[in-house]
């Protein structure tokens, strides 16, 4: 297969987090609980003598994606028509964006395996999503809550060169829209949608070949597979002898198949021209700035402060930006006295952990039952050694998740305090000693792996609460003495 080089370009269709649609005064409303039909104006069924008006919030939302994926934002941009006939659209064109987008020319960095890359961000424009088809039962029933709901269409360059640097794409964009506040990023609900264009390059091509693009990808890992999918499928053409020719496909999730939807049509097709009933939109240069101003810190930014600031790992500070939400609770911990790499430690094992066990998403973390306080307070413990590490894991951290308490309470009422005084620790050992004569004499005979056997009975004895450190330092003092 290395002959061959996948090439792959993302679209992305992103709803801005509005409250009215972008062209009416009409609720946007949650697509997943509203009942059919029960958001809709004049205006979103296409009435005839109906005039939009442009969505200033939506413009805005826009514009702060554009420069969270620096992009240019031109001072001009304009809606236009894209005419087409479907019954999720009734007006029989969409309002669009062509010639003249919102924001240009920006990228976006992925990393794999450590190594950061810039894909390339060509444009996005604003546009009006359409109603939702539903066939079933032999007829097709339409949904037009959805119609007229602003929609952000996002276009990478053809700079992807396999699924997973798509995959760490869509994941990045998604991070960014979900920080910024515009979007949830909820894929189930179609919020969020992603269209793969994918070619596959032979190694003495000296230009790029023809495009499929797929559709319906309904989640992030069936667009890997999709896109994996159909690599494999176009190198097999090519093989033959034949020739890819550009087609829209779907993904059918049932068969884990790719489906021929409709061979491509081309851009003049759809009859672009620039909308008559709204004027350009002149975004000028004192707008631009005060909409920069407001933005919040984002992933990359977060993540490059974790590592200079804080000595994290990339790795590391790419798992806690990836959420705002856990990258807040992350700073809150660092913020409240806790070490950052003992923070970061903690949180990616033992909360995630815990998380996990109660299904809880990572986004979610500000409802866990262990508020950064609380757990700031057990870490702030472990490190002044009143408890050791494995007491504070194993003992105190799961009865704080059940219980709201305190950790300082847990360890006074169930008396985990840390041993560490080495006169108490040293009858122990001596005690340990005397009772196990055969590991000594193991030990003492060379085989050194049976000082961790006597260990494990010393902390065991010390009912698992001893200072590791002072147990292991008087134990060897004392089989030293032995020797
Ligand atoms: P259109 O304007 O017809 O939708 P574009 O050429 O502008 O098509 O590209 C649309 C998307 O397809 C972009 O994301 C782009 O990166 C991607 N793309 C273009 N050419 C290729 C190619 N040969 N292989 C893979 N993706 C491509
Ligand atoms: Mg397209």
């Amino acid at each position: 297969m290395d002959e061959w080089t996948t090439i792959i370009g993302l679209e992305v269709h992103a709803e801005m987090a509005t409250a009215s649609k972008m062209f009416s005064r009409c609720p946007v409303v949650d697509s997943g609980e509203a009942a059919p039909n029960s958001a809709v104006d004049a205006l979103s069924l296409g009435m005839p003598g109906t005039l939009p008006v442009i969505n200033r919030q939506a413009m805005e939302y826009g514009i702060m994606v554009g420069l969270a994926l620096n992009c240019e934002i031109p001072p001009i941009n304009q809606f236009a028509r894209k005419n087409y006939f479907y019954p999720d659209l009734p007006k029989g064109y969409q309002i669009s964006q062509y010639d003249r987008p919102l924001a240009v020319d920006g990228h976006i960095i992925i990393e794999l395996d450590g190594e950061p890359k810039h894909i390339r961000v060509r444009r996005a424009h604003m546009e009006e999503d359409t109603g939702k088809l539903t066939h079933s039962m032999g007829g097709s029933l339409v949904d037009y809550n959805r119609a007229g709901v602003p929609l952000l269409e996002i276009v990478s360059e053809p700079d992807l060169r396999s699924a997973a640097e798509a995959e760490a794409y869509a994941r990045k964009l998604r991070s960014i829209l979900r920080y910024l506040g515009v979007n949830s990023g909820d894929m189930s609900k179609g919020v969020l949608r992603f269209e793969a264009n994918v070619s596959v390059r032979h190694q003495d091509d000296a230009a790029l070949r023809e495009r499929t693009e797929i559709k319906n990808l309904n989640s992030i890992r069936n667009m890997v597979k999709a896109i994996e999918y159909e690599v494999a499928r176009q190198i097999k053409i090519y093989r033959r002898g034949a020739t890819v020719k550009p087609a829209t496909l779907g993904w059918d999730e049932a068969t884990q198949r790719i489906q021929v939807q409709r061979y491509k049509e081309r851009a003049d097709e759809y009859r672009y021209f620039p909308e008559p009933d709204l004027p350009v939109v002149e975004v000028s240069r004192e707008w631009a700035a005060q909409i920069k101003s407001k933005l919040p810190a984002l992933p990359d930014e977060l993540q490059a402060r974790f590592v200079d600031d804080l000595g994290l790992s990339a790795y590391d500070a790419g798992v806690l930006t990836a959420e705002q939400a856990v990258a807040q609770y992350f700073m809150a911990l660092v913020e409240l006295g806790v070490d950052a790499k003992v923070a970061a430690n903690w949180l990616m094992t033992e909360v995630f952990r815990l998380m996990n066990a109660a299904g809880i998403d990572r986004d979610a973390i500000a409802s866990i039952p262990l508020s950064a306080q609380r757990f700031a307070g057990l870490l702030t413990l472990a490190q002044a050694g009143m408890i050791n590490q494995s007491t504070a894991r194993k003992q105190v951290l799961p009865e704080m998740w059940t219980s709201g308490k305190h950790a300082r309470q847990i360890v006074e009422e169930r008396g985990l305090a840390q041993v560490s005084d080495a006169a108490v620790i040293g009858d122990i050992v001596a005690k340990a000693l005397a009772d196990n004569e055969e590991l000594v004499a193991r030990y003492l005979a060379g085989n050194e792996k049976v000082i961790n056997a006597l260990f494990g009975r010393i902390m065991g004895a010390l009912r698992g609460k001893g200072d590791p450190a002072v147990v292991r330092r008087v134990l060897t003092e004392k089989l030293a003495k032995l020797a």
